[in-house]
Parts: structure tokens; C-alpha cells; sequence
């Protein structure tokens, strides 16, 4: 654990999701895959259907719709949409393939394998402080075993823009009930999770991914708090 900051009181800690908690880098590329082969199968008009493809509807609905990064779960339910749209589907055809689409979606996307170590990690660390989650992707904990953990999850669209804006940080503190300067962020991105948290007044602990360096990364604007390598380093400020 390297210091880069004072670390002040802690009264409760928050969690970013995906690289932080577990690798999320093969269960994305399998579930994108699986994603594709099931829109391309649900209908012989989109058996052609490409990723480069799919990318363009999604490109050109942020075109029109600036705003709908924020929520990466309706980004993709409408992109599928559109998809089947252009392929011919009538416009009740394409919201229930739609939704079809992002049922399994979410299947593909909970295949995640959790380390013994991050169980063992939030398990002490929710005896001493209560837990949250805050994320921008679509990751759903309570399906693959850490819902239990956390008081409540924000994710971004329902509960707000996405990190680093501070609209979850904020929501976080508010649900908690204590001060934003009280709560420790814990994360790998150094712009969504360290300057984001930083910037609202959060205390940040930037989870550095395998290789990377403070000093030499390119985004690294603001100083977290403390460094760690591994999650269960946390353990230590019990
Ligand atoms: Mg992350």
C-alpha cells in the first residue's frame, strides 16, 4: 500500500465494479461474442448482421443522443433495436427481440468468476464499514454472488451520469448518511474512480491494474489517497 495523500476518517467504503473487484476483460469478450451469435440467430434477416456493424448503430445513436453513454445498458437495448429495425422487423418484433437480446445479455455478462480473495476482502471489511457499489457498466452483482455485500448498488443511468461525474458520489453519501469527505472510493480507473471521487471530496484508493504505473500513465490527474496492488491490502486500514 503506498500513501500519496493523508488518509482522513473513514466511515464507509465504495467499490467500482468491473477490474476492480474481479477481471472483467475475458468475461466482456465472451459475452460480446455470445451477444452478436444471439442477434445474428434470432431472425434469418440479421444472420448477416456484423460488429463493425453494430458499432456504427451504436456510434450514430450517440450522435443523436449525446447523453446516452451514461446508461450503457439502454445504449445497447437500443442499439439491438435499431438493428432489428433496419433489418426489416416490424416495430414490436424488434422491442421484444430487444429485450430477448438483452435477457441474454445479462446471462453471458454474470459469468463472472469472483477471487476467493475479494469474498475474503469485503467480507472483513463490511464488518467495520458498510459497503457500496458504483458502476458505470452493467454488471449485476447480486447475480454473481457479491450482492450481499454492499448496502446498496448505483449504477450509472438509473442513479445518475457516469463516473467521473459526481452525481453517484454524491447519491452514495446521501444514502449513507455520511459526509462525502468520510468515505473512501475504491477503484482502477484513474479518471472515473481517482479524479472523479477526488474531485467530489471523496477520499480515492486507486486499485492499480497488472503493470501499470502512477508516475508514467497518461491519465493519472489527480492523486489517489493510497495505492494498492492487490484488494486485500485494504484489509489493513481495519
Ligand atoms: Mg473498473
Amino acid at each position: 500500500m503506498r500513501f500519496y495523500r493523508p488518509l482522513g476518517q473513514i466511515s464507509a467504503i465504495t467499490f467500482d465494479l468491473d477490474d476492480t473487484l474481479y477481471d472483467n476483460r475475458l468475461v466482456i469478450q465472451r459475452t460480446e461474442q455470445e451477444a452478436l451469435a444471439f442477434v445474428q440467430r434470432y431472425h434469418p434477416a440479421l444472420s448477416n448482421l456484423e460488429n463493425t456493424e453494430f458499432h456504427r448503430l451504436r456510434q450514430s445513436l450517440r450522435e443523436t443522443e449525446p447523453d446516452i453513454y451514461h446508461d450503457v445498458t439502454e445504449w445497447r437495448r437500443r442499439a439491438v433495436e435499431r438493428a432489428m429495425l433496419d433489418a426489416g422487423l416490424t416495430a414490436e418484433e424488434a422491442a421484444a427481440g430487444a429485450n430477448a437480446a438483452m435477457v441474454n445479455f445479462a446471462k453471458w455478462r454474470s459469468r463472472i468468476d469472483v477471487p476467493e480473495e475479494t469474498h475474503d476482502t469485503l467480507r472483513k471489511l463490511g464488518k467495520k464499514w458498510p459497503l457500496v457499489a458504483i458502476t458505470n457498466g452493467n454488471a449485476q452483482p447480486e447475480l454473481f454472488g457479491l450482492g450481499d455485500y454492499f448496502e446498496f448498488v448505483l449504477r450509472a443511468g438509473p442513479d445518475g451520469r457516469s463516473k467521473p461525474f459526481s452525481d453517484m458520489y454524491h447519491l452514495a453519501a446521501e444514502r449513507l448518511g455520511v459526509a462525502i469527505g468520510d468515505i473512501l472510493h475504491v477503484g482502477d480507473d484513474l479518471t472515473t474512480d481517482v479524479a472523479g471521487a477526488v474531485r467530489c471530496g471523496m477520499q480515492a484508493c486507486w486499485i492499480k491494474p497488472e503493470g501499470a504505473d502512477l508516475l508514467q500513465a497518461s491519465d493519472s490527474r489527480l492523486l489517489p489517497h493510497v495505492e494498492i496492488s492487490r484488494l486485500a491490502s485494504l484489509t489493513t486500514l481495519i
